[in-house]
């Protein structure tokens, strides 16, 4: 029977799997027990991992599990506007195709277009570095707490295909 945890302090639902950190969690990890975050209130504890619902808690490293995306977004900062593709997404940041000229540690506001039907994902991110992948982008701190970037991101973990928003399958205007 599948089950799902919530928050001991917060009774929130908000709770992810998170990387073994101290030694006792590391220790916890072998009996199957796992530390587990909440999103809502910040609160670390551990808990029994076995039956629990995997596409509820199981973004273990959520700051490092990236989704391979094709979302259309736009984005603004000082003089700076610019419109790219998302190729890939994460809690901690996105990689971005565009021909805005940006420089590293510019900040940016984002808005990520996930489908007709919901309102656009807003954040705000820091250039991180520009390459022949794209353009890296941290989001900045506030990110991590969004629940629309955390629940776009639970509802396409371990989706196989490629998530393609409506908006890039019509050519993007220069
Ligand atoms: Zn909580």
């Amino acid at each position: 029977m599948a089950r799902q945890l919530t928050c001991p302090q917060c009774r929130k639902d908000t709770v992810l799997r998170a990387c073994p950190q101290s030694p006792r969690e590391h220790v916890a990890s072998w009996i199957w027990i796992s530390p587990f975050d909440c999103l809502e209130c910040h609160y670390r504890f551990l808990a029994c991992r076995i039956g629990l619902v995997e596409s509820k808690h199981a973004i273990e490293r959520r700051e490092h599990l990236r989704i391979p995306v094709r979302l259309f977004l736009s984005f603004s900062g000082g003089k700076v506007r610019g419109e790219g593709i998302v190729m890939d997404l994460s809690m901690g940041g996105c990689i971005i195709k565009s021909d805005a000229q940006v420089h590293a540690d510019d900040i940016f506001y984002l808005e990520i277009a996930i489908s007709d039907q919901d309102a656009p994902i807003e954040v705000a991110a820091m250039v991180r570095s520009i390459s022949s992948r794209g353009i890296a982008f941290k989001f900045l701190r506030k990110a991590q707490d969004n629940k629309q970037l955390l629940a776009f991101i639970q509802s396409n973990a371990g989706a196989t295909s490629t998530v393609l928003s409506k908006a890039v399958a019509s050519p993007v205007a220069h």
